[in-house]
């Protein structure tokens, strides 16, 4: 079987370090918010660019609690994306704030000249959660060009583009702050859950240090009214030894696996979509839109061939059944997003897929009728 991911072809080779990492963890005896999560957050700060790195339960949190440490709360407008995992939605109603889509463009990316547009005729909107979604890093210029203009507050969802670019400027970096996650599937995945929160700005780094911790700002002192979303000395250990010096290696590997497609498949039926110009994947995916209504059909041909597909993501976000409970807007329309969730198919992407499989995907795809 060629897989979406090879959970166990990462063990194989990394093992011994998650090993090392468990034990040095078991040996000092202290296993929440503590030296190895400090390490952690210093190691990956230093990697990724941004001053601080603080580390949470999950990507989820990362996006909550940088949302709610940055002001936006009940009745705030939050313009996203209506193509994401349904997590970036998640953390803007779960603060009751009111998500406002709008429509991605050809790529499954949202479409920043509408927002643009939208941004121009709605004062009211302030708050903006991009995502660079697929590891395609969306177009930094243009994002700060939006921040300048309007004056936005933006949280960027980077759980999918930790090691992307824009003309060389990191993801990450235009906005106040940017959530990733350790999610195990993530291009820097854990061994179970995690997020960080990444920011320039002390006093955001210091309020989300609080929230992740009850709201103590010093011991028994709670401040504010915050959340258990402390990472486990574990996670920290075993993705700063194990995982976080693999980091680079995995995302050339992905980038050459995905140069591979690109220069392989050949059929009239299948469109990669593709990173804008100027963006370095990092290539959390690999996603294609399969013409004429055909995806599950292509999904089905590839599955007899032994390869695993995905989906990112089927539904768009405001047609999820609990947003109809939910306080949400749409700009005009988002049919292009909707197209994209009815057409798109993952292929297999991670940085343990052999050349000779990469090879085998693509003539599955490009033999396909
Ligand atoms: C995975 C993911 C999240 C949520 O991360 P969790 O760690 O699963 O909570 C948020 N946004 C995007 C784009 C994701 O892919």
């Amino acid at each position: 079987m060629i897989l979406g991911n090879d959970f166990r072809r990462l063990w194989a080779a990394t093992g011994e370090d998650v090993l090392g990492a468990v034990r040095a963890v078991g040996e000092s005896g202290w296993y929440v918010l503590g030296e190895e999560v400090r390490q952690f957050e210093n190691s990956l700060a230093a990697q990724w660019g941004p001053k601080h790195a603080i580390g949470v339960a999950s990507g989820l949190d990362a996006l909550e609690l940088s949302l709610r440490a940055l002001g936006c709360g009940p009745g705030t407008k939050v313009l996203t994306t209506p193509i994401s995992a349904f997590a970036t939605v998640l953390s803007i109603t779960k603060l009751g704030a009111v998500p406002v889509f709008v429509n991605t463009d050809d790529a499954g990316l949202l479409d920043l000249d509408a927002a643009g547009r939208l941004l121009e005729q709605r004062p009211d909107i302030r708050f903006l959660v991009p995502v660079h979604l697929y590891g395609h890093a969306l177009d930094m210029e243009h994002l700060e060009a939006l921040r300048a203009r309007f004056e936005l507050t933006i949280v960027e969802d980077c759980a999918q583009s930790i090691g992307a670019a824009f003309n060389g400027k990191p993801t990450g970096t235009v906005g106040k702050a940017a959530a990733t996650s350790f999610y195990p599937t993530k291009n820097l995945g854990a061994m179970g859950d995690g997020g960080a929160v990444l920011t320039n700005d002390g006093v955001l780094a210091a309020e989300v240090r609080r929230l992740r911790d009850y709201g103590q700002s010093a011991k028994y002192v709670h401040s504010a009214l915050g959340y258990n979303s402390r990472l486990d000395e574990l996670q920290a250990a075993i993705l700063r030894r194990a995982f976080l010096p693999r980091l680079e290696g995995w995302t050339r590997r992905r980038r050459a696996i995905a140069e591979c497609y690109l220069q392989g498949l050949d059929h009239p039926q299948i469109r990669a979509l593709e990173a804008p110009a100027g963006s370095e994947s990092c290539y959390h995916l690999f996603p294609v839109v399969v013409a004429d209504g055909r995806k599950k059909a292509l999904a089905e041909h590839l599955r007899e061939g032994g390869i695993t597909t995905g989906e990112h993501y089927p539904t768009a976000l405001p047609d999820q059944p609990a947003m109809a409970g939910v306080r949400f807007e749409v700009d005009r329309d988002y049919a292009r997003a909707r197209a994209i969730c009815r057409d798109e198919l993952s292929l297999p992407m991670h940085p343990y897929l052999l050349d000779s499989e990469v090879q085998c995907v693509i003539k599955a795809c490009n033999s396909w009728s």
